[in-house]
């Protein structure tokens, strides 16, 4: 059988647009490939589960435009499919003076991105979350939390009823492209389809180098990690609690966030991994490693951030470190009150250049579309992303 669209990924975004092309398109032939044996095994189901407000995005970037779309229709499907949702609202907690200015910005473009985020003092802080000690912070009240693994499986199930055929334990690993078709070698056996839809996540450059197209930036391993606060200590965290982050990256600096379980996840911190799916300091691959080293983007970012990744380096490795940023949002965290909390890798985009992008980045090809970077807010925003690639695809295919 010869497929109209062939979405290479089975995380959040590939599931979402294969969603999208079953709805939009009902007569095509659309076909998932995953190389794992389940769905959402990546970066959609290892991570903090929050439905983002939007608030961090400068107006006008796809980030903020499909966070706030992506965060009303994830409230939504999630209405409609009896998936477990809350807006529970968070608070962005300064502790440092030197943090206010920027506190100011982010209330700001907060407003500019139609949210109704509110600044408050210590005591209201301490009324939302009694255990928070800042200086100032920033209530937000549209954030949220959700199980995204739950929200990609639904969005799996609904595609094939529409008559998607989706594939676990099918890798991409060649692609021929001939006049007419092109030709999928994967590891479940060869397939033909008219277009690809490149939302392979952490391999996302390699997919995109297979169809010969030249993704304008390289994906590079960042691994968050969390602790969990023991149940008895769970009441330190009623709902969500951020650090203003450094604006000059794209992470948000470890945070509380309760899931939707009643769990209170600590982190993610941000370090870089050692593989491409390195999930702890014991993945090491020689040749995703050997190949983030031979990138000279790679190497002028660490010249730009050698403070940061030397910090990084250190509290991965070392819990009372760890304890110790946490402590700064809530002074009462112990250091027995942490359990290892599991981990996920961020595919973070990496110029050249050495610029960490921030923005999404989706590159349309001839009879390929590439998503080359769709880092955090993307799982709130996977319903946007999805229709915004549908939207560049004109079908019948020519
Ligand atoms: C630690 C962490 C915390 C985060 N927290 C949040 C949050 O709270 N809120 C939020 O909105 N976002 C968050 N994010 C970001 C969000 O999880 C991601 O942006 C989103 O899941 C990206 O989805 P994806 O489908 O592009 O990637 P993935 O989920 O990684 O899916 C890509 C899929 O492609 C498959 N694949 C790769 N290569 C091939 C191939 N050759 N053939 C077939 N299949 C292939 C992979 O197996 C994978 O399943 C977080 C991310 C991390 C890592």
């Amino acid at each position: 059988m010869r497929y109209d669209f062939a979405v290479v990924g089975g995380g959040i975004v590939g599931l979402s647009t294969a969603l999208e092309l079953t709805r939009r398109f009902p007569a095509a032939a659309t076909l998932v490939l995953e190389k794992e044996a389940s769905w959402a095994t990546h970066q959609s189901g290892h991570n903090s589960g929050v439905v983002h407000s939007g608030i961090y995005y400068p107006p006008g970037s796809l980030k903020a435009r499909f966070c706030a779309e992506g965060r009303e229709a994830t409230v939504d499907f999630c209405r409609e499919q009896e998936i477990p949702c809350e807006i529970c609202g968070k608070v962005i907690v300064a502790t440092r003076e030197e943090e206010l200015p920027y506190l100011t910005k982010l209330e700001e473009r907060g407003r500019a991105n139609g949210l109704r985020v509110r600044r408050i003092g210590p005591e209201e802080l301490r009324e939302i979350e009694p255990h928070v000690r800042g200086l100032a912070a920033l209530h937000v009240p549209e954030s949220g939390i959700v199980d995204y693994g739950r929200v990609a499986e639904s969005f799996a199930r609904i595609a094939a009823d529409g008559g998607a055929d989706l594939r676990t334990g099918a890798g991409l690993r060649s692609v021929l492209t001939t006049p007419d078709e092109l030709v999928l070698e994967t590891a479940a056996g060869p397939f033909t389809t008219r277009f690809l839809i490149n939302c392979a996540g952490l391999h996302a450059d390699r997919v995109a180098a297979m169809m010969g197209v030249h993704s304008p930036v390289k994906i590079l391993p960042f691994r968050g990690e969390y602790y969990e606060l023991v149940q008895e200590r769970r009441g330190l965290v009623r709902d969500l609690i951020y650090p203003v982050p450094d604006p000059d990256l794209p992470f948000l600096g470890v945070h509380f966030t309760r899931s939707i379980g009643g769990a209170v996840h600590a982190g993610p911190n941000a370090v870089l991994a050692l593989s491409r799916e390195g999930y702890s300091w014991g993945d090491l691959d020689l040749a995703d490693t050997a190949e983030m080293l031979a990138y000279p983007g790679f190497w002028r970012l660490l010249a730009r951030f050698p403070a940061v990744a030397v910090m990084e380096l250190r509290r991965s490795l070392s819990k009372p470190r760890f304890a110790e940023s946490l402590r700064r949002l809530v002074p009462e965290v112990r250091l027995e009150d942490l359990l290892p909390g599991g981990s996920g890798v961020r595919a973070q985009a990496l110029t050249p250049k050495g610029e960490l992008v921030h923005d999404f980045v989706i590159v349309p090809a001839d009879r390929s579309i590439h998503v080359c970077n769709a880092p955090s807010p993307a799982a709130t925003a996977a319903l946007p992303i999805g229709r915004a690639i549908v939207d560049r695809i004109t079908y019948p295919l020519t």
